[in-house]
């Protein structure tokens, strides 16, 4: 069986001890013992995730036997959080802002895309100098001199660096200078470019493929973790959907999973969950709303001159409405503790 088992204690009665479970909402049926011992429950596979030991604590559970996990080190850095850089994502920490253009292009361009992440509130800076690109003559990015050029730009605003890993080859001169390494949606499944990206001992942001499902992707976390990464936060950026408006369809009951069930660090990227820059406010707001521990979106100093991805590209007045959303969410939380 996959499913949590609870074993009551000998003169418990099956039927209290399930109405107490039921309020703290997880459905059991129960399931015959051996003669003259008590029933065990089994807990149905959407009920709530409660910790193991308050089940232990409560009276009438004797023990709580949980499936084997195929991913027990993402389990293991379940709602913790992972130290990224300047900032922890995940684990109870405030939501945090990633921003940044699609490909570094210029020294200027990524210099003035630092000064207006800095300014909207982000505190990691992204921005690919290695692009994996649909075809082979689109920019692909300029490689090692854009590494360079994006760390000295965010050195300069006080961010930290996030920037996707396309090959082996590139991890080393990748992991030296940025401070998370970042797994593209169509590397999710290249388990030999995860295993060299774990080896650099480094955070990572694992993106969920197009197509993939939720255990495939906790299972990517796991290659990861395996092989060296410090930690994995686990980014939802649309699957392949049904209808060409949007670039791809947003998945945010998978962001409240990974984030509500699985207890993962999980940040949502509505640009190219979209492909549409009038959506991301509405859908940054619906991901923090679900749980997300951070966003991440792609904004341009002057968006009609992208070299990639332009109409998802955030100009620096609606960078800066966003970056009020995480403002208003820090004085409201800043509320709350004082209240
Ligand atoms: C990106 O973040 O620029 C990117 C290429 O994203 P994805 O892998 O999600 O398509
Ligand atoms: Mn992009």
């Amino acid at each position: 069986v996959s499913a949590r088992i609870i074993r009551l204690t000998a003169g418990a009665a099956a039927s209290e001890v399930q109405a107490t479970l039921q309020g703290l909402g997880l459905w059991t049926q129960t399931m015959a013992s051996s003669i003259g011992e008590p029933p065990a429950l089994v807990v149905a596979p959407h009920s709530c995730r409660v910790d193991r030991n308050a089940l232990l604590a409560l009276t009438g559970v004797a023990d709580v036997l949980e499936p084997p996990s195929a991913h027990p080190r993402v389990d293991a850095q379940a709602n913790r959080g992972v130290q990224a850089g300047p900032v922890r994502i995940g684990g109870g920490a405030p939501a945090v802002l990633i921003a940044g253009p699609c490909g570094v292009e210029s020294e200027e361009q990524i210099h003035a895309a630092a000064a207006l992440s800095r300014a909207a509130g982000a505190s990691l800076l992204r921005g690919g100098a290695f692009k994996p690109r649909t075809s082979p003559y689109s920019f692909s990015g300029h490689g090692r001199p854009a590494l360079r050029w994006l760390r000295e730009a965010a050195d300069a605003y006080g961010l930290g660096v996030v920037t996707e890993v396309t090959s082996e080859t590139e991890v080393d001169a990748i992991a030296a200078v940025a401070d998370v390494l970042q797994v593209g949606a169509r590397s999710m499944q290249a388990f030999s470019l995860l295993k060299a990206i774990g080896g650099a001992g480094k955070p990572v942001l694992l993106k969920r493929g197009m197509a993939a499902g939720i255990e495939e992707w906790l299972l990517a976390g796991e290659h990861l973790l395996a092989a060296g990464a410090s930690g994995v936060i686990f980014c939802e950026r649309g699957v392949s959907g049904t209808d060409s408006s949007t670039r791809y369809l947003l998945d945010l009951a998978a962001a409240a999973l990974m984030k509500h069930v699985h207890g993962q660090p999980i940040v949502v990227d509505p640009s190219h969950g979209t492909g549409r820059r009038d959506l991301i406010l509405p859908l940054s707001r619906a991901a923090l709303a679900a749980g997300a521990d951070g966003i991440l979106v792609e904004a341009h100093p002057d968006a009609r001159q992208a070299r990639s991805d332009g109409p998802q590209a955030l100009p620096p007045g609606l960078l800066r409405e966003l970056g009020a959303l995480f403002e208003t969410r820090r004085s409201d939380e800043y509320r709350s503790r004082q209240a």
